[in-house]
C-alpha cells in the first residue's frame, strides 16, 4: 500500500511537470506510468518550439530531462497500470494492477492518442514523413509537397497552418464533404490548398527510410493513384485516455472537463494535458497544465488538512 499526497496518473509532459511542481511544493508525489515516461512527447523526432531550446531537440530528450527534474525534486515513478478509484471522505482509494494507493488528490494526465488509420507504411514512416501534428513537424517540410489526411476541424486547421509553409498542400478526404466547420472550409477555399475528395489512403511508400509517395483509392470508382510526397499528416481524430473514468468527468468527446485551476467535477481530482478539453495541444501546454494542476492540488490539500491561509 502506497500513501501519498498527490497521485499523478500518466508520466508524459503534463504528468512529469505536475510531479516536479508538486514535489517542489513539498508534497509526497507518486507518478504512475504504464510504459515509459515521456508520453507522446518521447515519439516526437524534433521539437523546435519548446521555449528555452534555441536548437531543435528530440522529444525523447525533453521527456528524459523532465523525468530527471521531477525525480530530483522527490517525485517517485511507479510502473503500474491504473484500474479504478473511489473517494471516501477526503481520501482517494486507488487500485493499480499491482498495488493499492491512498492519495489526498489525483492528477489525471493520461494524454490522448492520435487515431491511426492502419495502412501499410503508416507505422514504418512515423516520424520520417508521417506525422500527426502540423505545428510540431510542419516546418521540416517547408516548400515541399505535403498531403493531409482527414476532413475534420483538425485536418483543415492544420492544413491552413501548413499552407503558410508550403504552396503544395493537398487535403485528402474519404467523403464528398468535409466534417469541419464551414468557416474553416471557406478559409481553405481562399488558399492554394488542393482537395481530393472521395479518396481514401491505401498505402504510404518510402525511399531511403523517408516518405516518398502515397497511394490513394477513389471510393466511388475504385481507381488507384500514386502521388509523390515528402510528408503525410494524418488527422483521423484523437482518442482521449479516459475509458476508466466516471462519465461525470468527461464531455461528449471523452475529454475531461475542468475549470482554469484544472479542477474537475470531483473535488481533489485534477486533470492536465492532452486528455483535457482544451483548444491547443502541445508539449508546452501540457507542461503548463501540469504546473497549474499541481499548484491547485497542493492548495486543495492545505484546505482539507485545515492549513489553508
Ligand atoms: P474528427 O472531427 O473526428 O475528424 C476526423 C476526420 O478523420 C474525419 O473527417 C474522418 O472522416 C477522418 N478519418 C477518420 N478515420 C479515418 C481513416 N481511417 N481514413 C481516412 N480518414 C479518416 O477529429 P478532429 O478533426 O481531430 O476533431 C476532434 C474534435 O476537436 C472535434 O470536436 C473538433 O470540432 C475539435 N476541434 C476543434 C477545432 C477548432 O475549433 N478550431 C480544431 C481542431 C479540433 P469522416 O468525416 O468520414 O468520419
Amino acid at each position: 500500500m502506497i500513501k501519498t499526497d498527490i497521485l499523478i496518473v500518466g508520466g508524459g509532459a503534463a504528468g512529469l511537470s505536475a510531479g516536479q511542481y508538486g514535489a517542489r511544493a513539498g508534497r509526497d508525489v507518486v507518478i504512475v506510468e504504464a510504459l515509459m515516461p515521456g508520453g507522446q512527447c518521447a515519439y516526437i523526432d524534433m521539437i523546435e518550439n519548446y521555449p528555452g531550446f534555441d536548437t531543435p531537440v528530440s522529444g525523447f530528450e525533453i521527456g528524459d530531462r523532465m523525468q530527471k527534474q521531477a525525480e530530483a525534486f522527490g517525485a517517485k515513478i511507479v510502473y503500474d497500470e491504473f484500474v479504478s478509484f473511489e473517494k471516501k471522505d477526503d481520501i482517494f482509494f486507488v487500485k493499480l494492477a499491482g498495488q493499492e494507493v491512498e492519495a489526498k488528490s489525483i492528477i489525471w494526465a493520461t494524454g490522448a492518442k492520435h487515431r491511426h488509420i492502419d495502412i501499410p507504411g503508416e507505422e514504418e514512416f512515423n516520424g520520417r514523413g508521417v506525422s500527426y501534428c502540423g505545428t510540431c513537424d510542419g516546418s521540416f517540410f517547408k516548400q515541399q509537397t505535403i498531403f493531409v489526411i482527414g476532413g475534420g476541424d483538425t485536418a483543415l486547421t492544420d492544413a491552413l497552418y501548413l499552407s503558410k509553409l508550403s504552396d503544395d498542400v493537398t487535403i485528402v478526404h474519404r467523403r464528398d464533404r468535409f466534417r469541419a466547420q464551414d468557416d474553416l472550409i471557406q478559409r481553405v477555399k481562399k488558399t492554394k490548398i488542393k482537395t481530393l475528395m472521395n479518396k481514401r489512403p491505401l498505402e504510404i511508400k518510402g525511399e531511403d527510410n523517408k516518405v516518398s509517395s502515397i497511394v490513394l483509392e477513389d471510393v466511388v470508382t475504385g481507381e488507384k493513384s500514386e502521388h509523390s510526397t515528402k510528408a503525410v499528416f494524418i488527422f483521423a481524430g484523437m482518442i482521449p485516455q479516459t475509458q476508466l473514468l466516471p462519465k461525470e468527468l468527461v464531455d461528449d468527446h471523452g475529454y475531461v472537463v475542468a475549470d482554469q485551476k484544472m479542477q474537475t467535477a470531483i473535488k481533489g481530482f485534477f486533470v492536465a494535458g492532452d486528455v483535457r478539453d482544451t483548444p491547443f495541444r502541445q508539449v508546452v501546454t501540457a507542461a503548463s497544465d501540469g504546473a497549474i494542476a499541481a499548484h491547485s492540488a497542493s492548495e486543495y490539500i492545505d484546505e482539507i488538512d485545515g492549513n489553508a491561509y
